[in-house]
């Protein structure tokens, strides 16, 4: 490649970098992450009616067992990316699984985003998903965007809500527009910087919205919003001008600020002022953590990661799809990159981009894109791809188990089957796998963060492996890995309400009932050093 080339390619990969916006929606189910997805979309003609999303999932045939599941339980499996163009930006939505069953995959999305949308319903504030899932975007430290919902609605008042936000995830808030009313006397909001009233008016279903705007000095606001209701809203705008927190892109990079917006998805109102702000303050695809130091996105060589599996999505060809999210340099089809794993070079003849079940074939990607590379069980969770010289990225973290359960192999002659199962989910990153510390018991310990992938579990020995197994549920709720080895837990005295068990690489590990149980043992046992998480395997 001659040095006028390679100019010339890093130009493109910048301005592609320059134009990308990669989010993830973080939310407890119902809030209104679907509507909200469907209404975005919208706004960047990926789709051209909102409704679309729900729609492709009725229509959807099912072409797979594992799509069967799906179907059977009316919910998405299958987290995916969706990308759109608006206003000559990119944006990438890593869409999450919706759904109460959550599971390690939408942790695990969370690894690939650059910058996160914490989705609240204006009636009932943070809830446990929500609270859960923001706990990997401050480890990560990516900058998050709140979306008060549902402000059609009877909800709480708005600064019970920041209060809440700013006391409970130590997170400053930085109201961007500021509401007149809620619920039935929700007028709409006034826009903090432009000093204008965005007047609430419900958008025809499925179509764009164009919200009136007037300055607040404008006569005219009097014949849409009543005078107290705006005196109200003025006053705490007020109070927030002095005591609140001032706009510093910095703190909004590194996690500790989020710029908050009030809206009502489903009536399309607030959705477009929300992405246009979102794209002036968002961060683009950003530079990542490797065993070389941070690698910057715009560099001539080709990186990326693996942050998710998908298996027996098209059942006929037994496919496994592998999620790469591009990190540097860009990617073109055919490109052969090393397996930094391996050692061994791949040639990526088959790379797709995926849009909900929809597939095609891409020809090239650029950082914060995702690609789905098809997997014939070469990949694992934490892969890195390259081209260049050797390069690892930071791994991806496992997650604290809060669901165990036996899984029963009812058909001992199937044992063999049932075992080549197991392993194969388990490295595939389906679930964690624990044993009993006594050996005569042998079956396997499911450990999970959502009740869903257990039962994706047993569906897919069934349908991908042949073999029965039944679920028994354990008491337990927490998980602890004992870094002081074997011989520290073989002085233990005897504990009560915990079980002893270990992980696949033999590792010792407690399971705790609940919480009160851990701080007892912990207590009790001050000496040992206990792990949320199982350590990394080097
Ligand atoms: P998800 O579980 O977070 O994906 O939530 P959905 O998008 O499916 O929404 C859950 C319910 O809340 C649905 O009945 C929506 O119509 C409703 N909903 C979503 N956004 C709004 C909103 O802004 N106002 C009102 N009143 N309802 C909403």
């Amino acid at each position: 490649m001659s040095l006028g080339t390679k100019i010339l390619n890093n130009k493109d990969i910048l301005e592609a970098v320059n134009k990308r916006r990669n989010f993830a929606i973080i939310s407890h189910p119902d809030a209104g992450k679907t509507t909200l997805t469907e209404k975005l979309l919208l706004y960047g003609g990926a789709i051209q009616q909102a409704g679309a999303v729900k729609a492709r999932g009725n229509q959807r045939k099912a072409t797979s067992d594992w799509m069967e599941l799906e179907k059977q339980r009316g919910i998405s499996i299958t987290s995916t990316v969706l990308q759109f163009e608006y206003e000559r930006s990119v944006i990438n939505l890593l869409d999450t699984p919706g759904h109460q069953d959550f599971s390690e995959d939408t942790y695990r999305t969370l690894a690939a985003a650059d910058n996160a949308v914490m989705l609240e319903d204006a009636a009932k504030g943070l809830e446990p998903q929500t609270r859960k899932l923001f706990e990997v975007c401050k480890m990560r430290k990516i900058p998050i965007f709140t979306f008060i919902n549902k402000m059609d609605r009877p909800g709480r008042e708005p600064f019970s809500l920041l209060d809440e936000i700013e006391s409970e995830l130590g997170l400053n808030t930085l109201p961007i527009n500021w509401p007149i009313g809620s619920g039935e006397e929700f007028r709409g909001v006034i826009d903090r910087f432009s000093r204008e009233v965005i007047l609430f008016d419900k958008a025809v279903r499925g179509k764009q919205s164009n919200e009136k705007r007037l300055s607040l000095e404008d006569k005219e606001v009097s014949k849409y919003v009543e005078r107290d209701l705006l005196e109200n809203s003025l006053e705490e705008l007020e109070v927030l001008d002095e005591a609140g927190s001032k706009f510093e892109k910095e703190k909004v990079f590194n996690g500790s600020l989020t710029p908050v917006f009030f809206g009502s998805a489903m009536t399309n109102f607030g959705v477009r002022p929300f992405l246009d702000s979102f794209l002036k303050m968002a961060q683009k695809p950003t530079s990542r953590n490797s065993n070389k130091g941070d690698i910057e996105p715009a560099s001539d060589e080709f990186s990326g990661f693996v942050f998710k599996l998908q298996a027996n999505m098209d059942p006929k060809h037994r496919d496994r799809v592998a999620f790469v999210r591009v990190c540097s340099g860009k990617f073109e089809k055919d490109m052969s990159v090393k397996h930094s794993r391996t050692g061994k070079t791949i040639r990526l003849s088959r790379p797709q981009k995926i849009f909900g079940q929809d597939r095609e074939v891409v020809d090239d990607a650029y950082p914060g894109d995702v690609i789905g590379l098809n997997n014939p069980g070469m990949f694992s969770i934490g892969d890195t791809l390259y081209t260049g010289t050797h390069l690892e990225y930071e791994g991806i973290p496992s997650f604290s188990p809060e669901i165990f359960s036996w899984l029963r192999n009812p058909n001992p002659s199937a044992f063999k089957n049932f075992r080549k199962g197991v392993n194969e989910l388990r490295e595939e990153g389906a679930v964690q796998i624990l044993y009993d510390f006594d050996e005569s018991k042998r079956d396997p310990i499911l450990a999970a963060v959502g009740q869903l992938q257990l039962e994706v579990v047993t569906h897919r020995l069934k349908s991908e492996y042949g073999v029965d197994a039944n679920l028994e549920a354990m008491p337990y709720q927490l998980a602890r890995w004992i870094s002081d080895g074997w011989p520290a837990i073989e002085k233990l005295g005897r504990i009560f309400n915990c079980k002893i068990v270990k992980d696949c690489w033999n590792r010792p590990v407690i399971l705790f009932k609940n919480e009160w149980n851990l701080n007892q043992f912990v207590e009790d046992n001050n000496q040992l050093n206990l792990n949320k998480v199982a350590p990394v395997v080097s």
